[in-house]
Formats: C-alpha cells, sequence, structure tokens
C-alpha cells in the first residue's frame, strides 16, 4: 500500500494507463544493432540515434577495453579536483580541432553541457531568445539561469527578430539560442539568418548541434560547417551520446569560454568526469569520422532511400531534412498503438505524443542509420504500410 502523501503519483499513473499513454520501457537485451532483441523480440530497430554505428565498432571497443587496461574504470573526482585525465584533454583538443574552433570541454552528457553551459554564461538581468522547439536541456538551462525567456515560433526568423527588436534597447546580456537539427521532427535550424540576426542585434549566438553532429556538414563537423558559418558562432554545443556512439556532450568556444566554464559551469565543477574508456571511445571516434567519410555518406543514402519509401506510401513525415524521420499520426493513443503493433510485426518505431511534442502531432519517430542495410529498410517499409494501412493511417 503506498504512503498517501505519495498517492497521487500512483493515480498519474493510472490515468495514463486508462488513456493508453502508460509507456513500458523497452529493454535492449543484445548489441545497438540496426537489428537488435528487445523484450525477447528480434527487430529491425528504427529508434536509436546511432547514426554511423559506432556503439558497437571494433576500434572503439578496442580503445575502450585498452584505456580500461591502462587506467581502470573510474576517473574517481570531478574535472576540477583530481578528476581530469590526460584521455580528457586530449579529447578536448581533438574535438576543437574536428569543430574549427579555438577549446571545447566535455561534460557527462549533451545534457548537462546544454543546462550546464547556459545556466553559466547568462544571468537573473539578460534576455534569453530561444525557439519554441528547443530541446528540453536548454529549456532547463534557461530556467536554471533566471533569465527571462522569450520563445519565438519554430523557425520563424521575422517573429525572432521582432523580439530582438523589443528588447533591443534593454540592460543586460541576450542569448539568441537554437536547436541545430530538431530532435523530434528532423529539420534544420535558419542558421544563416539567425547569425545575422544575433549580429545585428549583439546577442550571444548559441547552437545545440546534438543531432548534427556526426551528420550534417563535412566528415560530419555539423550545421556550422554545413552553412559554412565558421567564426560566426559563438557557442557550439554537441553530444557524443549519438553519432558518437558513446557518451557525454561538449561545449567549443573561444579558450576565454571554456576556461569560464571551467569555473562556472555547475555539472563540470560539481559531478564526476567520465570514465577513461568513455574519453578514450570518443577520441577513436573522432579519428574514425576523419578517416571514413563513407559512414557518413552511407547514413544520408539510407535516409534518401527510407524517406522516399514513406512519401510514396503516403505517410506524413512533417519537415524532416535529416535522418530523423518523424511520421505524424496526430493522436498520441494511436500512436502508440501503431508503435506496438509494428514491434510485434518485428519493427521498432517509438511512439510519442505529449509533453514531449505537441498535443495532436504524436508520431512514430524514426531513425535510420548508416548500417541498416537496404533489404531492412525494404522490410521495414513494408511492415509500416501493412500496419499502417489497417489503422488508417494511410
Ligand atoms: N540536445 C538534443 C537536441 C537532444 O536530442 C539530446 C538527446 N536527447 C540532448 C541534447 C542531450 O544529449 P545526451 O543524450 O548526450 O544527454
Amino acid at each position: 500500500m503506498p504512503r498517501a502523501q505519495l498517492q497521487y503519483m500512483s493515480d498519474e499513473l493510472q490515468r495514463l494507463r486508462e488513456q493508453g499513454l502508460y509507456q513500458r520501457l523497452r529493454v535492449l537485451e543484445s548489441e545497438q544493432l540496426p537489428v537488435a532483441r528487445f523484450d525477447g523480440h528480434d527487430v529491425i530497430n528504427l529508434s536509436s540515434n546511432n547514426y554511423l554505428g559506432l556503439t558497437t565498432h571494433p576500434k572503439l571497443k578496442e580503445r575502450a577495453i585498452e584505456a580500461i587496461k591502462k587506467f581502470g574504470v573510474g576517473s574517481g573526482a570531478v574535472r576540477t579536483i583530481a578528476g581530469t585525465m590526460a584521455l580528457h584533454m586530449e579529447l578536448e583538443r581533438k574535438i576543437a580541432e574536428f569543430k574549427n574552433v579555438e577549446a571545447s570541454v566535455v561534460f557527462q552528457s549533451g545534457f548537462t553541457a546544454n543546462a550546464g553551459a547556459v545556466q553559466a554564461i547568462i544571468g537573473p538581468e539578460d534576455v534569453i531568445v530561444s525557439d519554441e522547439l528547443n530541446h528540453a536541456s536548454i529549456i532547463d538551462g534557461c530556467r536554471l539561469s533566471k533569465a527571462e525567456i522569450k520563445r519565438f515560433p519554430h523557425k520563424d526568423t521575422d517573429a525572432c527578430e521582432r523580439t530582438l527588436k523589443e528588447i533591443a534597447g534593454r540592460r543586460g546580456r541576450k542569448l539568441l539560442i537554437t536547436d541545430g537539427v530538431f530532435s523530434m521532427d528532423g529539420d534544420i535550424a535558419p542558421l544563416p539568418q539567425l547569425v545575422d540576426l544575433a549580429k545585428k542585434y549583439e546577442c550571444v549566438m548559441m547552437i545545440d548541434d546534438a543531432h548534427a553532429s556526426g551528420v550534417l556538414g563535412r566528415n560530419g563537423r555539423g550545421t556550422v560547417d554545413h552553412f559554412n558559418l565558421h567564426g560566426r558562432v559563438d557557442v557550439q554545443v554537441g553530444t557524443l551520446s549519438k553519432a558518437i556512439g558513446s557518451l557525454g556532450g561538449y561545449v567549443c568556444s573561444t579558450s576565454d569560454v571554456i576556461e569560464f566554464l571551467y569555473h562556472r559551469a555547475r555539472p563540470f565543477l560539481f559531478s564526476t568526469s567520465h570514465p577513461p574508456s568513455v574519453a578514450a571511445t570518443c577520441l577513436a571516434a573522432f579519428e574514425l569520422l576523419d578517416e571514413q567519410p563513407q559512414l557518413v555518406q552511407r547514413l544520408w543514402d539510407n535516409t534518401r532511400f527510407f524517406k522516399e519509401g514513406l512519401k510514396k506510401l503516403g505517410f506524413n513525415t512533417g519537415a524532416s531534412e535529416t535522418p530523423i524521420t518523424p511520421i505524424i499520426v496526430g493522436d498520441a493513443a494511436l500512436a502508440h498503438q501503431f508503435s506496438r503493433e509494428l514491434f510485434q510485426a518485428g519493427v521498432f518505431a517509438q511512439g510519442i505524443g505529449h509533453p514531449t511534442v505537441p498535443v495532436g502531432k504524436a508520431r512514430l519517430r524514426t531513425i535510420v542509420t548508416a548500417t541498416h542495410t537496404c533489404d531492412q529498410l525494404s522490410q521495414a517499409l513494408g511492415t509500416l504500410e501493412t500496419i499502417g494501412k489497417k489503422l488508417g493511417v494511410v
């Protein structure tokens, strides 16, 4: 019997069950592969962010094992006390070189990189101008900063400029912030226009490139490279948990900004650094991106193939321009039912509803990787067609 003061959570869970919105965690029982075993079923996996298939790459595994043998399994302290290892410094240099910036700092996750950086850079007297579909970690960083937050409609640069005009005379700093690739829609930020606005209205320009690093730009250098805007974005965040295949996040900027974050970013100051195996794995991944541009090429070949297939079948894939392709169905219960039936038929595409996406925009979220074969993607399209027709989605 739950304690009375916790009952409200049980009630809420019951409500979710009744509405068909309750979600059980799917348990992965194999490696994170294009066909993987979840909950005892081998399914075509369209739900991981493992864009380049690096989670299981032999070179990365080998480097992780080497690092464990040489340096152990943990770092034992926060970075600012005794937890900075040579591997952490080497990784930060490598990331800065890859992104063509002066310096970078690695965080425990992309989430803490965003939340920690925004909170450190911006304070209560300042204003943040933020795309309404920015990731939760940006939103939390904005809230933690205690700055005034002004959201503009998704990718609407005219509305963004109106907001910037309104606040032009105000004291305090201004931060203009956007995702590079939006995580639920797979569309790309209008970065050239935003960068111009940031310059015109004297804002710090920041981008979260979690879904663009390893995906867009030369060898996966990200959105800034994709639009050739080097030197025009003040702060770039990325993740090591998606295309890089391991775990972590990073911030790229000038050397002074990075040193400032060493002194002020709370997750960096107060949470233990990565185990050496994680840093070694990430280093190996960046080396692979340099050596093997065909990885990103394959990701895009698969993306084009799968997107065309979905469009031919008549699915609503929204405004997606990248390997993240939503199949928008509207109703959340229908999205979850679609996802469950697909899973039973051998395809894993996660159903996503409110609050992750707006009410009425529930969807399946699909992501292809460089390592899916054409056969696997064709089979997935066939299953999507069968179940989609059965449920009246197409
Ligand atoms: N930003 C975006 C846009 C994301 O989609 C995510 C991951 N869901 C993150 C940041 C956080 O990255 P991580 O998983 O490394 O914490």
